[in-house]
């Protein structure tokens, strides 16, 4: 995906701050971030939303959970964490490459 923005950052067109990169994901900081830790683990693969996984797909979704795992405990999130990631205009999705926040370090309001 020539044009997607996180494709992009992934191949480090635009940059970014990293903090884990892995053969199947890539994680780096909210630009505007909604909490003192909030952190966007993408997979490589372009893959517009949850709304396009598939049996074929998947396991890239998976990784970016286990990576999830990973670098909340790399930050020190033992009061625990959010994981959201959002599907379509409802949800106010704003780039169409699947992601998944992380946000962390303040308690947060709950939602469901
Ligand atoms: P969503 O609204 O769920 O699609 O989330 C997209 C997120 O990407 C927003 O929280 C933005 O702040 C974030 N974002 C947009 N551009 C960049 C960028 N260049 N670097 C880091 N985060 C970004
Ligand atoms: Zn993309």
């Amino acid at each position: 995906m020539d044009d997607c923005l996180f494709c992009r950052i992934i191949r480090g067109e635009i940059p970014s701050t990293k903090v884990y990169e892995d053969e199947n994901c890539f994680a780096f900081r909210d630009i505007q971030p909604q909490a003192p830790t909030h952190i966007l683990v993408v997979p490589k693969e372009h893959i517009p939303s949850v709304a396009e996984l598939t049996a074929e797909n998947s396991a890239a979704a998976a990784r970016c959970l286990e990576a999830v795992a990973v670098i909340a405990k790399e930050e020190g999130l033992t009061g625990g964490y959010r994981v959201i990631s959002n599907v379509g205009e409802d949800a106010g999705q704003s780039v169409k490459h699947l992601h998944f926040h992380i946000l962390g370090g303040r308690r947060l309001e709950h939602l469901c």
